[in-house]
């Protein structure tokens, strides 16, 4: 078996090293490219969502460098999520692929269904094993999500922001090739002491909460790195999603670690308080919080045509009016040029520069 999945930002590195450690031969995609975007919306519906189209490409270059095994996650919901890997796999069998598709559905709290599907999936593993290699890739993602907050930290306040960016760069290249747990508690170290040592601004930066549908705000092919872009621009991001967060709430029952599901919704619920698929009551609840913690202002992301974040779009209005904070939207398709996010992202954060000044003289 020569399996392969879709990329979705760092998450690569941990799913990389589950099915590893599950004992099967791996071929990971290509890094996401403009040709992967071009496969993927020359085989898809053209209403289709983003996600499908890179997840698509990604997909038909796999196949073609050998895969025969695509794992792909499942989903249920109002949104299109639930049939994407049905959709997928009838496209590229019709393209004339010869391939079998895992599909690991979310069970929701049913951790040992989990297990099952894992070591269903693994070439000879036992539960132990399967238990292990989920283990080593939880491990991973979490020194992988520490830096990616460390470098949120330190990116926007830094004076020389290309060093922080190589630094972080190489050392999730390194961690990304190793298997060693050693060896990469070694590595996230001297990462986290070199990221220390960069000279910092003296002014603090302005502080935005990113929130939206969850493949558009880690990806950063799908936001044209927009989080980068902001960190040169001076501005702190906080990223209201994490995979990790996403696994714990829906695969692993809450069990790994704290869930802020619950205060989410409860922030969420005067505004919106029924479940809309995919990320939309998220979005709304994360834009609430970040009022309530004085963050200068909001970005709201998702693919053209995402319904939970059309919705969701539609209920900010009042959340920002209310809870007085800046929202923009930005949304995102094939379509999207990197010189037109730019921009929008310059006035908003200079709208936000303005407005922080004017509450300071008057402070
Ligand atoms: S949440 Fe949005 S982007 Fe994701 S599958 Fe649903 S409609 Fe598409």
């Amino acid at each position: 078996m020569k399996i392969t999945y879709p990329h979705m930002g760092n998450a690569c590195i941990a799913i990389e090293a589950m099915l590893q450690k599950l004992k099967l031969e791996v071929i990971p995609p290509p890094p996401i490219s403009k040709k992967t975007l071009e496969i993927g919306t020359k085989h898809c519906p053209e209403f289709a969502c983003m996600p499908l189209k890179i997840t698509m490409g990604n997909f038909i270059e796999a196949l073609d460098l050998g895969a025969d095994t695509i794992l792909m996650a499942g989903g249920w919901g109002p949104c299109r999520f639930g049939y994407y890997a049905q959709v997928e796999r009838d496209i590229l069998a019709d393209l004339g692929y010869k391939f079998d598709m895992v599909i690991l559905e979310a069970p929701d709290s049913r951790v040992s269904e989990l297990f099952r599907q894992l070591q269903a999936l693994g070439q000879n593993v036992s539960i132990v094993e399967a238990f292990k290699a989920l283990k080593f890739a939880w491990y991973k993602l979490q020194v992988v999500e520490e830096l990616e907050k460390k470098l949120a930290y330190v990116h926007p306040r830094a004076l020389d922001k290309r060093k922080a960016e190589n630094i972080y760069d190489l050392a999730l290249e390194k961690i990304k090739a190793t298997q060693d747990k050693e060896e990469i508690d070694k590595l996230f170290h001297t990462c986290l002491a070199s990221l220390d040592q960069i000279a910092l601004r003296a002014e603090e930066p302005l502080r935005i909460g990113l929130v939206g549908e969850i493949y558009t705000v880690l990806e950063p092919m799908a936001n044209y790195n927009l989080i980068r872009s902001l960190g040169r621009l001076n501005v702190e991001v906080d990223n209201s999603i994490y995979i990790s967060d996403w696994l714990n709430d829906h695969l692993l029952g809450g069990l790994v670690k704290k869930s802020h599901r619950r205060q989410l919704l409860k922030c969420a619920a005067p505004y919106l308080n029924y479940f809309v698929g995919g990320h939309g009551l998220e979005t709304v609840g994360s834009t609430v919080i970040y009022a309530r913690q004085s963050y200068d202002g909001v970005i709201h992301l998702g693919p053209l045509t995402c319904m939970p974040e059309i919705v969701a779009q539609s209920v900010l209005k009042r959340v920002s009016s209310e809870e007085g904070i800046p929202c923009m939207t930005l949304y995102f398709d094939e379509h999207a040029g990197v010189a037109g996010i730019q921009t929008r992202l310059e006035a908003f954060t200079d709208m936000l520069k303005r407005k922080k000044a004017r509450r300071a003289a008057i402070h």
